[in-house]
């Protein structure tokens, strides 16, 4: 009966970046209130707690619980105390304890910051500053007239800030630092409060989401006390009869729904209640991010499969494989290396629907947000309401609705991008990760952590199988299933032996030869979409480049527009007549002269698929053409609405970047045209043969979807590269061989890790004394001599968004040295002075940008 000894402190971490965790008092009623609230274990890891951090009041998650702090030589006294403790039963489990320990040591992210992606958003209880006048403040009621005695520039703005708060009664200090800016109402606050005239206060803000609740109505089982009772209305058997059929399930339906289907008032349902014959309660709403499909589409649960579908023997082969290591119960790791086309997803789904028979639950990664629409919706047509999606664009209601779901275990299948890596799913035994290649799966802001390795971790901890899909494999993970640390699993061939597409390379030095200039569209190309169109198929376009064109230069002085915060290029967007940075977002007018000689001969460089798609209206009016890129589907469904005028054949010509190269499905697509490969192979980045090879099998993979043969047709001024050979070819093999050797020469991985350091700071001076201070630290700290430490040199982008950036590269095959080295370099750092805050640690970097 006794319970477990009050825990009297706990270690917090918090969702800030930084390296440590905090240790805080817990108030001896605290732990009581959470004893008595049932647990019988007071207050327990996993469990969110407020607590004062510097001047806020933040949410912390509980990492460890402990009787006394002895050890750590801090005294009691000096240690904050938890303001409130958010629920009593941990909201995060141990095993995500576990697997954010190990991501936020991996990957030098902060351990809050890590569990914080593994909660949905908008949970979090923050505090907010507010103001209200005091008595003598409202005495004041006419700010003094102006020429008053006091200083004459801050005057008006206290004036205009106390008028404020009076008018309002009581103000959040943010609404009044967007109203006036947030220095000049900073100083007005502090001179009006030393005044004694306005109060500052802290309030919790409320979480900005919760469930969802409603009134249902429910019906009783008492049909013989009903027979034998007074006989009811009319309408109160219409009711009645209404919770008996559907879309009544099991006699409960929402009361708003119940009313308006059985055409009865409040009172009805009111009457029924108090004889007992209905119950009205309060029922969890659950905000389903498919409602919007037909209920078709939906599918009706786990018992419809999408249809016989007869597996190939490799699908076969594939799936026992599979399904043998879900049986076996331990940590195993697959590569299923695919063609486009060979029914990958056929899999993906039945290894699923294994698991779940097995009484497993299993996770799905997808790289894009926007694809996991279509792959969810084949999901829950197999598996019904067994699925739960997670990804950043649902709503944050859709996106806690099935994060809660999961954790109860009520859905049993996950489907999202990458942080659904951390999705609460109980008893998991099998992990996908679909287009593994795919280097959206990297976060790149704090926490900067991959989704697939994390996923082959968490997998491995718990003993579940993870299978890594694609067309492409990344080199790391095709040497894996070389070296036998993965299993090979092969889909060498299309679904119904359908070819490839038939690739060509179109020499674009030819063309401008034969043209004397240059030309955007090769006359193959032309004549290929003309074609096209005339035998009623489809076409796409694809260049990676958004916008109109790419910048504007003066032909006088050859000055071009730079972003000055980031120093590249301003891209031309003819739509919003505005040159916009694509790192930034910055925006500008378009200069009418140029700004350095005034000159009028500003000249548009470089084409865009804004004036792509506007060049090829010219050249085929009768086409109905469309445009995917980030500027069309902005809004949410934008990108599924293009996508299914096109599917649906409203569209003859599609043009967009490389959002269309992925995934989808057009058997009607015959044609597939890239204006340009070469920017890719351009990239000062060791990976620029691999994505480029990634971007033509992947293209490749759109055309001849269906029973007609594709074409594809690439222009590049570098038509011998091998990247551009062997991905015309499809060679992924013979890619990858030479590939590697280049990587094993260069000692690039997976022969070798990176960790990539970059230090910025709006003065170039700091940045430039920290990142040397650094780097000759991590030398000293080498004393093996196992680095290769490059630079501080300037980041291939040295100036992003108002800082300047350096960065310090280094290259070791021993993971545990490099680690060590960094971790003395940084605690000599911070010790003599230096400011960890300027350095940002990037493990495993896919892009050295
Ligand atoms: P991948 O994911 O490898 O690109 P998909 O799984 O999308 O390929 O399969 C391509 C097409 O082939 C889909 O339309 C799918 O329904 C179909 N398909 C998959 N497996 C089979 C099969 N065994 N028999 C017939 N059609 C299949
Ligand atoms: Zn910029």
């Amino acid at each position: 009966m006794t319970a477990t000894p009050p825990s009297h402190f706990v270690e917090v971490a918090i969702p800030l970046p930084v390296h440590q965790t905090f240790t805080y008092r817990v108030p001896a009623g605290m732990t009581e209130a959470a004893q008595s609230a049932g647990t019988g274990a007071g207050i327990q890891r996993g469990c969110r707690v407020v607590v004062p951090f510097g001047k806020r009041m933040l949410t912390g998650y509980v990492v460890e619980v402990m009787d006394s702090i002895e050890e750590t030589g801090q005294s009691a006294e000096e240690l904050k105390e938890v303001e409130e403790l958010l629920e009593v039963v941990p909201l995060i489990s141990e095993e995500m304890i576990g697997l954010t320990k190990w991501v936020a040591d991996y990957y030098y992210a902060p351990w809050g910051e890590v569990l914080k992606a593994t909660l949905p958003a908008g949970i979090n209880v923050d505090t907010e500053w507010i103001v209200s006048a005091t008595e003598e403040g409202r005495q004041t009621e006419k700010p003094a007239p102006a020429g008053g005695a006091g200083s004459q520039r801050a005057r008006p703005m206290r004036g205009k800030v106390l008028e404020a708060i009076l008018a309002q009664g009581e103000v959040r200090v943010a609404d009044l630092a967007r109203t006036f800016g947030k220095g000049p109402v900073s100083t007005a606050l502090r001179a009006l409060e030393e005044a004694g005239l306005v109060r500052m206060e802290r309030r919790r803000q409320r979480p900005t989401v919760q469930t969802r609740r409603q009134q249902a109505v429910r019906l009783l089982d008492r049909t013989e006390e009903a027979e034998a009772g007074k006989p009811l209305g009319e309408s109160h058997q219409r009711l009645l009869e209404t919770l008996r059929v559907p879309p009544a399930v099991a006699g409960v339906l929402p009361l708003s729904e119940a009313l308006s289907l059985a055409e009865v008032s409040p009172s009805i349902v009111r009457t029924l209640e108090k004889r007992g014959y209905v119950e009205i309660f309060s029922q969890v709403v659950r905000r389903d991010p498919l409602a919007h499909l037909a209920k078709g589409e939906r599918g009706s649960g786990p018992e419809s499969p999408e249809g016989p579908l007869v597996l190939t023997e490799a699908q076969t082969e594939a799936l026992r494989a599979i399904s043998e290591a879900i049986d076996g119960e331990a940590y195993r790791a697959f590569l299923l290396h695919g063609v486009t086309g060979s029914g990958k997803t056929e899999v993906y789904l039945r290894a699923m629907q294994w698991a779940l028979q097995k009484g497993r639950s299993a996770l799905l990664l997808v790289p894009e947000i926007s694809l996991t629409p279509m792959v969810a919706r084949r999901l829950r047509s197999h598996f019904g309401d067994l699925v739960a999606i997670l990804h950043s664009s649902l709503s944050e209601g859709e996106r806690l609705d099935e994060w809660e779901r999961l954790r109860r275990g009520e859905a049993r299948i996950c489907i999202g991008a990458r942080s659904a890596v951390f999705a609460p799913l109980q008893n998991l035994g099998l992990i996908i990760i679909d287009e593994e290649h795919e280097t959206s799966y990297k976060q790149d802001e704090s926490p900067r952590y991959h989704g697939r390795d994390s996923a082959i971790m968490r997998a491995s901890r718990l003993g579940a199988v993870v299978v890594l899909g694609s067309a492409t494999p990344s080199m790391e993970s095709f040497h894996n299933a070389q070296t036998g640390k993965y299993g090979y699993l092969s889909l060498a061939e299309r679904i119904g032996s359908r070819a490839m597409a038939r690739v060509e390379t179109i020499d674009m030095r030819t063309v401008f030869a034969r043209h004397g200039r240059q030309q955007i569209f090769a006359d193959e190309l032309k004549e290929a979409i003309r074609e096209t169109a005339a035998r009623g198929e489809q076409s796409i376009v694809l260049l990676n480049r958004r916008g109109y064109s790419s910048f504007l230069l003066c032909r006088s002085c050859g000055h071009t527009s730079q972003c000055r915060n980031c120093a590249v290029t301003l891209t031309y967007h003819r739509q919003q007549a505005r040159l916009v940075c694509h790192y930034c977002n910055h925006a500008e007018r378009v200069p009418q002269v140029c700004p350095d000689c005034h000159g009028g001969f500003l000249h548009y460089v470089g084409e865009g698929t804004e004036q792509i798609e506007a060049q090829l209206r010219v050249l085929y009016p009768e086409l109905r053409i469309g445009r995917l890129d980030r500027d069309t589907t902005r809004r949410r469904g934008a990108f599924e609405k293009i996508l299914g005028e096109f599917a649906a054949g409203e569209i003859d010509l599609l043009v967009g970047t490389q959002m269309i190269a992925k995934g989808h499905d057009f058997p009607n697509v015959t044609l597939v045209g890239v204006i340009s490969v070469d920017a890719g192979l351009g990239m000062p980045d060791f990976r620029a043969a691999e994505r480029t090879f990634q971007l033509v099998t992947q293209v490749a993979g759109r055309a001849g979807r269906g029973e007609k043969a594709g074409r594809v047709l690439l222009q590049s001024y570098f038509p011998d590269h091998y990247a551009l050979q062997y991905g015309a070819d499809q060679d992924y093999n013979r890619f990858y061989q030479h590939e590697i050797r280049y990587r094993e020469e260069m000692r690039y991985p997976p022969f070798a890790i990176l960790i990539n350091i970059l230090i910025r700071h709006e003065e170039l001076a700091r940045a430039a004394a920290t990142a040397s201070e650094l780097a000759s630290r991590i030398k000293a700290a080498d004393r093996e001599r196992v680095l290769r430490i490059l630079g501080p040199a300037a980041a291939p982008r040295a100036r992003l968004k108002g800082e300047h950036r350096l960065q310090i590269l280094i290259k070791t095959r021993h993971r545990r040295a490099a680690r060590e080295a960094l971790d003395s370099a940084l605690t000599g750092l911070k010790e003599g002075g230096g400011d960890p805050r300027l350095i940002t640690i990037d493990m495993d970097p896919i892009s050295l940008m």
